[in-house]
């Protein structure tokens, strides 16, 4: 069969994706960019916003509308929390739970009659990642969260903390390293919450990582700002471990950080970056920020955007609050209106940019190494576009007769190119 597989929202689901991708392929079966030649669209969904959920319920109508003859496979968090009303409305022939995610090919193949070929006869050689145009492998390493941020709906969605068992990660990472893979990217939905249900934890499955496979360079998920262990740090002295960290904030505002019943406090994260940067060269740190939370008053709103500007990120994701029905927040009193919202993220994206030109400017004449991932903004004309160690997006200028595709190249970086979004530097 031909499968087309789409994911939304994180990059647990785009991990996910590639499992079954690659499962897929071994069965025989070949996966497609082109949704419209498929026998099977599989699409991972995502619930995290309502924007999100408009995006899935889009996605879906378009892979029936597009290709009504193919079989319809839908997981992911949407599909979990909207369960068999989703299924009827949008003509689903099969809907694999959150839960069953880990046996998603397996259900498919058995319910829906799915015919496999012996893997001798068609196997492709072709990673599917590369398939799909992707460079660095997303590798799932944890699922679920015991905390429950009044604000979220991925803990509700995910379910209870689950851990892969080390040997296994490592054998798909020394799998992917055997396709040419450079980079991988670990991913959970609470990854410091890694080994919490098998008395393991996360420095133990990096070090593990670190002397059981030859992957080039080992990079974080998001990782909320606790559960991290003191020596943690030690453990870029491994310069195969990326120094960088997405660190989810979400308010430089103690009393908004309680209303949201997050386990860090704006001290702590202060601390915790202080230390990474004293300890770990070029540590660059990212982050998420909600605006308009519930209750968000005028003070806590300018106590959030003095302590961003305080730390000083390389980047910043802005999220206008979205009330999620199930979670606690979305029946707190105070909502704020769509307009104030509006206007914070505004201020809130224009520190965010300045704080990331002034992070880029810091590297101009350094010389640093650079997976190149692809054209940029995918147009041949585009240049060619990756990022370093720390996670600095750079363009790359290289003569048209090579192809640095999914290579590590040593690269000048010569200056900030003029919409602020990245470096600009040559071979
Ligand atoms: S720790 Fe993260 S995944 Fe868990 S409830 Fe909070 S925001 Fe959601």
């Amino acid at each position: 069969m031909r499968v087309h597989l789409q994911a939304l929202g994180c990059r647990l689901n785009e991990a996910e994706l590639q499992t079954w991708a690659r499962q897929l392929q071994q069965q025989g079966h070949l996966v497609t960019a082109d949704q419209s030649a498929a026998d099977l669209v599989v699409i991972n969904t995502c619930a995290v916003t309502a924007e999100a959920v408009r995006k899935s319920r889009k996605l879906l109508r378009r892979a029936r509308r597009s290709n009504p003859r193919a079989k319809l496979v839908v997981s992911g968090c949407f599909a979990s929390l909207e369960g068999d009303t989703l299924a009827r409305e949008q003509g689903i022939d099969l809907l694999v739970h959150n839960g069953d995610k880990e046996r998603l090919v397996e259900i498919a193949a058995h319910e829906l009659d799915l015919e496999s070929m012996p893997v001798s006869a068609i196997a492709s050689d072709t990673n599917p990642l590369f398939a799909r145009g992707r460079q660095r492998a997303f590798v799932k390493v944890q699922d679920g969260c015991r905390y429950r941020c009044t604000f979220c709906i991925v803990t509700l969605a995910r379910g209870a903390e689950r851990s892969r068992p080390i040997p296994e990660v490592v054998d798909e990472i020394n799998r992917l390293c055997a396709d040419g893979v450079k980079e991988i990217v670990l991913t959970g939905v609470h990854l410091g919450g890694y080994g919490s249900d098998s008395k393991s934890d996360l420095p133990a499955l990096i070090r593990a990582i670190l002397t059981g496979t030859d992957v080039g360079r080992v990079r974080m998920g998001s990782l909320e700002p606790w559960d991290l262990p003191e020596d943690f740090w030690v453990l870029f002295e491994d310069h195969r471990l990326m120094p960088h960290l997405h660190l989810p904030l979400q308010s430089g505002s103690d009393t908004v950080l309680r209303r949201m019943a997050r386990r860090c406090r704006t001290e702590h994260f202060a601390r915790l970056v202080t230390e990474a940067r004293q300890q770990v060269a070029d540590f660059n740190v990212t982050t998420d920020i909600i605006v308009g939370f519930p209750g968000e008053s005028p003070v806590e709103w300018e106590e959030t955007l003095a302590f961003v500007e305080s730390v000083g990120f390389g980047h910043v994701h802005v999220f206008p609050y979205s009330p999620r029905r199930g979670t606690k927040a979305a029946d707190l009193p105070d909502q704020i209106p769509n307009e104030t919202k509006r206007d914070r993220s505004r201020r809130m994206q224009e520190l965010g940019q300045r704080m990331k030109r002034e992070t880029l400017a810091g590297y101009i004449d350094r010389c640093l190494p650079v997976l190149v991932e692809g054209r940029y903004g995918g147009a041949p004309e585009g240049g060619w576009f990756g990022y370093t160690p720390n996670y600095l997006p750079v363009r790359v200028a290289v003569d048209k007769k090579n192809d640095p595709g999914n290579r590590i190249l040593e690269v000048k970086l010569e200056a900030v190119h003029q919409d602020g979004k990245s470096l600009v530097g040559s071979l």
